[in-house]
């Protein structure tokens, strides 16, 4: 029987409400009504996570790890159907993601000197309280690759979410509770308010139990984090372009660059929203993504129709529109398409407000440049010097490299698709804090920890 897209809501609904979730609650591990309260019983957890050992953190976190797993399906069902965004099989693949690949205690290294005047080690100790500010594109995803990191450190955290996905994150802050109880741990080590606000917000950063700041969001909250007076880690807004030159495999160009465009319906910030192409190969690109990637040319009628539905004429996006499927924002627009069609293209110039903007919509303009030098200038102009990722195609060496140094951005994935700089199909670790703006890169739990220098004078050298 083939389930439809209503059938699938009606199932989420029923599960969702026999969670028993549908109101915010108390009774939720790490769920308190105030702030306040929120970040008492956070201190209070720091102040027995900070005398575990790390192996102790460690088997926490592992139960994280095995939680997150079991739980990847539900809480994937719980983000589309509170938010509206993304799509439950890609977030399902984000959580697995984020249980195998955030690192843990293995990520923070200690460095030694030793010589004539005795022994200096530098080691990594926790901040305490870390407040933390989260996403509605990837609120579980963000909550759990922080926690596990910030724990790893030695710290708590307290969660100031997105309003619009506040049950999605009680969920999930229950979930990491419960999972360092069942390993021996406190309760609280991850907190949040039952409703959260802007004022709620404040009050965490105003906080003098708090000194350490990370907001992963858009370029208000992280400008806000970093006037607060303190250390603010800021994971920031992109616009990463996909540039493909003439020497590239622009069949494999065509199919990586739509995969990454489309997962999770381009929710994910390093996600490719725009192509520059060299104009040699720009219609062979073109001709593939919409031949064998199931893209939908959209007419100069249909873009028109779509940049009015998803953006005012400020250019703010419609929240309606963040995180659909191409087929729903075609939908909108009254457009029918067949089930198979997975984004939108189209090209333009790249003040086109589809190209220039920000959208979080599986939509990709392409831009054509008369060679790679137009090429690079175009892309490094659409990045708008957020320093966040960009993508290239290219086989040649050079102007790959040319390229990383111009743009200058946090993540540069050469010759694949997006995601994998999050370890998905690529080396390395996933994280769903990249800070772009603070330099901090993909943050794991090094990046929540403070250098402490310890030295004995004189003596332990036995060299
Ligand atoms: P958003 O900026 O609207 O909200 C993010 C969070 O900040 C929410 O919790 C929101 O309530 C809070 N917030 C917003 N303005 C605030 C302010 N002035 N003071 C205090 N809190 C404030 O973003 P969103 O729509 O939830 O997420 C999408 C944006 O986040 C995109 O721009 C995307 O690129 C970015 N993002 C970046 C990363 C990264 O790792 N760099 C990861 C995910 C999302």
């Amino acid at each position: 029987m083939a389930v439809s897209e209503s059938m699938i809501q009606d199932i989420v609904k029923e599960v969702v409400a026999k969670m028993n979730i549908s109101a915010p609650s108390g009774h939720m591990h790490g769920v308190f009504p105030t702030m306040e309260e929120a970040i008492r019983e956070a201190e209070k957890a720091q102040k027995i996570v900070r005398n575990l050992s790390m192996d102790q953190r460690e088997k926490i976190i592992s139960v994280i790890r095995r939680k997150t797993r079991e739980n990847a399906e539900i809480i994937a069902r719980m983000g589309v159907d509170e938010t509206g965004m993304g799509n439950v099989g890609d977030k399902i693949l984000k959580h697995l993601l984020v249980a195998d690949k955030v690192p843990g205690t293995e990520d923070i290294k200690t460095e030694a000197y030793s010589g004539d005047r005795g022994l200096t080690l530098v080691e990594m100790g926790p901040f305490g309280v870390i407040g933390a500010i989260t996403p509605c594109t990837n609120p579980s995803e963000t909550v759990l690759c922080n926690t596990i990191g910030m724990l790893a450190g030695g710290n708590t955290v307290v969660f100031n979410p997105h309003p619009q996905a506040i049950k999605t994150t009680i969920y999930t802050i229950n979930m990491v509770n419960e999972a360092s109880l069942e390993a021996g741990g406190p309760d609280n080590v991850a907190c949040t308010v039952e409703v959260p606000t802007m004022e709620t917000s404040k009050t965490m950063m105003q906080s003098p139990v708090i000194q350490l700041l990370v907001a992963t969001g858009g370029p208000g909250v992280v400008t806000t984090v970093l006037s607060s007076g303190k250390k603010g880690i800021g994971a920031g807004a992109g616009n990463p372009p996909a540039l493909v030159d003439e020497t590239a495999d622009v069949r494999k160009a065509a199919q990586d660059i739509v995969n990454g465009c489309t997962f999770d319906n381009n929710l994910p910030c390093i996600a490719e929203k725009e192509i520059v192409a060299v104009a040699s190969i720009a219609d062979e690109l073109m001709n593939y993504m919409i031949t064998e990637q199931g893209c939908y040319l959209a007419s100069k009628e249909v873009q028109d129709k779509l940049t009015s539905t998803v953006m005012d004429a400020k250019g703010r996006l419609n929240r309606k529109c963040v995180g659909r499927s191409a087929k729903a924002l075609l939908a909108m627009v009254g457009v029918d398409v067949p089930d198979n069609i997975r984004c939108i293209v189209f090209e333009g110039p790249k003040e086109h407000p589809l190209i220039t903007t920000e959208l979080m919509m599986p939509i990709l303009g392409m831009v054509r440049c008369k060679d790679f030098d137009e090429a690079l200038e175009t892309a490094l102009w659409l990045e708008h010097g957020n320093r966040h990722s960009a993508h290239i195609h290219s086989k040649n060496v050079d102007r790959i490299t040319r390229y990383a140094k111009a743009l200058d951005t946090a993540i540069v994935v050469k010759n694949g698709p997006s995601y994998s700089a999050l370890g998905f199909g690529g080396e390395s670790i996933c994280t769903f804090t990249i800070a772009s703006r603070t330099g901090e890169g993909l943050t794991s739990a090094k990046s929540f920890v403070k250098m402490r220098r310890c030295v004995m004078s004189d003596s332990l050298c036995i060299r």
